[in-house]
């Protein structure tokens, strides 16, 4: 779908007309692109006292091949660096209005990285407070901030619990500041997870995650090796099923899971038949058409799954049947419930009954920001919503230990059909309420489900990462 407004205040004439009247610009936010390098130019990277992940930040960052440069709170980095065999140097600010050379240390940095996960008590915030006081001007546009830190739960003491708590307000407050398409998120790694952290340092680095912001992801330690995969190809020889994948943001996961390397089994109702063998027969993959609410469905999924079963599940189909309670039918109730929430719920039942969701297996539902903050007109659709989060919550204890991570995504407004049918005020009001002031792309989904699908994410489970472009909306 087209965002008109955001096109025009890009526009030569546009832009200066915004200017002049004191508009809003929405940045247009750099997305990943297979023609072009995931990862390039300079990382600026600052430590509070004692930082536990800078050893394995190094490797990472090396890794991507991006240049990290030190700023003064992190020392340690320079030997780091060149251990790994990484070009560094030390971060110079960009002085207030000046615009650096791109590619000198002085220069505009692509992100900045904060290893906070040493910080035991609010005593030791300076450093905090003095690396994103000098490097945030230096952030170029669609830059990325992510900073490091523990799980509160594990602290060993309450101040250490308390001070890393507040760093959700500093990295969230910093997404709302820096705007320009600039992404702001926090990874919490338990100790002894910090190996497990690539994949998601890789995603909210990239351009992949260019409507997720101000989100906090909790790295867990496992008790198995990671699979042997590739970078490039991370999916390849898995199956993925995909539910809801003839149109919007499920044919948009289909691609994705399919660019990187998933064979892809799509389901949609029959009469999106059509459309769904569209979609399917350009990325190679086979067309289910079912309705996930059928009573039958389950098995005859487990059945065309055959022996060679699954290894992800994306339980995207999804339906609004919007009215206030009072007005509500009880048919309109009961489908969005049946299909949003008990249908994921039956289809899970018979696939893990049935082994046919393999041992080391991903789950991942979509759910909304309605089923955080609730909404007007919304309740059967906020009701599901929020049960795909309970079920998230409530499962992945119980999947451990076939090493399968269950996690959900919850999208705020992304431009669909769905979203087309919105009226126009408070379809405007949902696109700009955030601060990325413009709604997402189906890829913006697609993509954080292809994250939480890798190989490597084995150490995030039991989770609910919000594709919202940071919305106010249940914040
Ligand atoms: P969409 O209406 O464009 O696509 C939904 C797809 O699901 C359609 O192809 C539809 O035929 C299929 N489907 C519906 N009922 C089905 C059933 N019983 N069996 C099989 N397939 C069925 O919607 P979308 O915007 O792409 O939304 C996809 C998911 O994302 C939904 O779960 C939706 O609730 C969720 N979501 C969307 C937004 C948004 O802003 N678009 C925001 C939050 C959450």
């Amino acid at each position: 779908m087209n965002d008109s407004y955001l096109n025009f205040v890009n526009s030569p004439f546009g832009a200066r007309l915004a200017s002049s009247l004191g508009l809003p610009k929405p940045e247009v936010l750099r997305r990943y692109r297979a023609d072009r390098p995931e990862f390039e130019g300079l990382i600026a990277v600052g430590a509070g006292p004692q930082p536990r992940m800078l050893e394995a930040l190094a490797g990472m960052i090396a890794r991507t091949g991006m240049t990290g440069v030190a700023h003064e709170s992190a020392g340690l980095w320079i030997p780091l660096a060149q251990r790994h065999g990484m070009l560094t140097g030390r971060f110079e600010p960009v002085a207030s209005g000046a615009r650096g050379a791109s590619g000198s240390a002085q220069g505009r940095m692509s992100a900045l990285l904060f290893d906070a996960s040493g910080i035991e008590d609010t005593t030791q915030f300076d450093t905090l407070y003095a690396f994103f006081h000098d490097a945030l001007r230096s952030l170029d546009k669609c830059g990325r901030i992510v900073v490091f830190g523990r799980p509160p739960e594990v602290c060993a003491t309450t101040r250490q619990w308390t001070a890393q708590r507040a760093l959700e307000g500093f990295t969230r407050s910093l997404g709302k500041e820096a705007r320009r398409g600039i992404t702001s998120n926090l990874i919490h790694v338990a100790p002894g997870a910090e190996a497990l952290a690539e994949a998601t340092l890789r995603f909210f680095l990239s351009p992949r995650s260019a409507y997720v912001s101000g989100q906090v992801v909790r790295i867990e330690t496992v008790t198995h090796a990671l699979p042997v995969f590739d970078w490039k190809q991370p999916l390849a020889g898995r199956r993925a099923l995909v539910t809801g994948a003839a149109r919007g943001i499920g044919a948009s996961i289909a691609e994705v899971l399919s660019a990187e390397g998933a064979q892809v089994i799509g389901v949609d109702i029959p009469s999106a038949k059509e459309v769904l063998d569209r979609t399917m027969r350009a990325l190679n993959g086979t067309a289910l058409a079912f309705d996930i609410a059928a009573p039958e469905t389950p098995a005859q999924l487990a059945a065309a799954l055959d022996e060679n079963g699954v290894d992800i599940i994306v339980h995207n189909a999804g339906i609004t049947k919007d009215k206030t309670i009072a007005k509500m039918t009880a048919a309109a109730w009961h489908s969005v419930i049946d299909i949003n929430l008990a249908a994921q719920e039956r289809i899970d039942d018979t696939l893990l009954e049935a082994g046919t969701l393999r041992h080391g297996g991903r789950i991942i539902g979509v759910s909304s920001i309605s089923g955080i903050a609730g909404n007007r007109g919304q309740s059967n659709y906020a009701t599901s919503k929020a049960g795909v989060i309970g079920r998230v919550q409530s499962m992945a204890p119980h999947l451990l230990e076939r090493h399968i991570t269950i996690n959900a995504v919850a999208p705020g407004f992304i431009e669909t059909q769905m979203t087309a049918k919105i009226p126009l005020a408070i379809r405007e009001a949902g696109r700009r309420m955030n601060s990325m002031s413009q709604g997402g792309q189906p890829v913006d989904v697609a993509q954080t489900i292809a994250w939480l699908a890798h190989p490597a994410s084995a150490g995030v489970t039991g989770q609910v990462v919000r594709v919202c472009g940071q919305s106010l909306l249940g914040a």
